[in-house]
């Protein structure tokens, strides 16, 4: 007997990402996924880097300043995304770093950054965070602010791209993709980052960009 060939988490991942797309008739190569290596060793996305990944994200600077160059000086190719809370201290280390930040979310990092980007001449792309289930504790953009905090980059030169959220845990996420979808519709935003291990599939299908996905490739943390 013919025994299948178990595939890979990132072909499960991959594959996924496919079958989302089609149901939503649209091209999976339009669907970016950064693989979310926060607290993952280096050999682990080494391993990655070998099966053809190529994008990947962290959620803290510290952590990635003590991982990511010695990778980097191997894998020039290899782009890097910020999905983690950014203070204003950290930003001229996030711009040196990063390819990508998804997480301005308030007026003052906007500022650093434009600080960080002058300074170290290099712009870097970035999500606006919303706090699309206006959670106390969560990080991000009051839907209310997003106009504001958008027109603040825009006068400092900060390069917005599209929104990113992290919806409430333990519900239905549908909702708050559809959401964050129609306020980038209504603020002239194409990217959308949503969606990770469990519940990608809902956000390729309302339109998600890019998907971050960390436990479903790299194992539970
Ligand atoms: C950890 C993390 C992810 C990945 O979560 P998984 O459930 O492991 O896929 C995505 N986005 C952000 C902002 C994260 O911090």
């Amino acid at each position: 007997m013919e025994q299948a060939v178990p595939s890979s988490p990132l072909e499960q991942v991959r594959s996924r990402i496919a079958s989302a797309a089609k149901i939503a008739g649209r091209k999976a190569a339009d669907v970016t996924l950064i693989a979310i290596s926060k607290t993952k060793p280096a050999d682990a996305i080494r391993d990655l880097i070998a099966q053809g990944q190529r994008v990947f994200g962290e959620n803290r600077v510290q952590e990635s300043q003590d991982k990511w160059p010695a990778i980097l000086a191997d894998h020039p190719e290899v782009e890097l995304h910020l999905v983690g809370q950014l203070q204003s201290n950290k930003a001229e280390d996030a711009v040196a770093l990063f390819d990508c930040i998804h997480s301005l979310d308030r007026t003052s990092v906007v500022d650093a950054l434009a600080k960080a980007q002058d300074k170290l001449d290099k712009r870097v792309p970035c999500f606006v965070q919303v706090n699309i289930g206006a959670e106390e504790q969560k990080g991000g953009c009051p839907v209310a602010e997003l106009p504001a905090l958008l027109e603040r980059a825009r006068a400092k030169g900060v390069e917005v791209i599209g929104l990113m959220c992290v919806p409430p845990a333990q519900i239905e996420a549908a909702p708050f993709f559809a959401l964050l979808d129609k306020l980038a519709d209504d603020n002239g935003l194409a990217a959308l980052s949503m969606g990770m291990s469990d519940d990608l599939e809902t956000a390729v299908q309302l339109g998600a960009t890019h998907v971050r996905v960390g436990s479903a490739l790299f194992g539970s943390r």
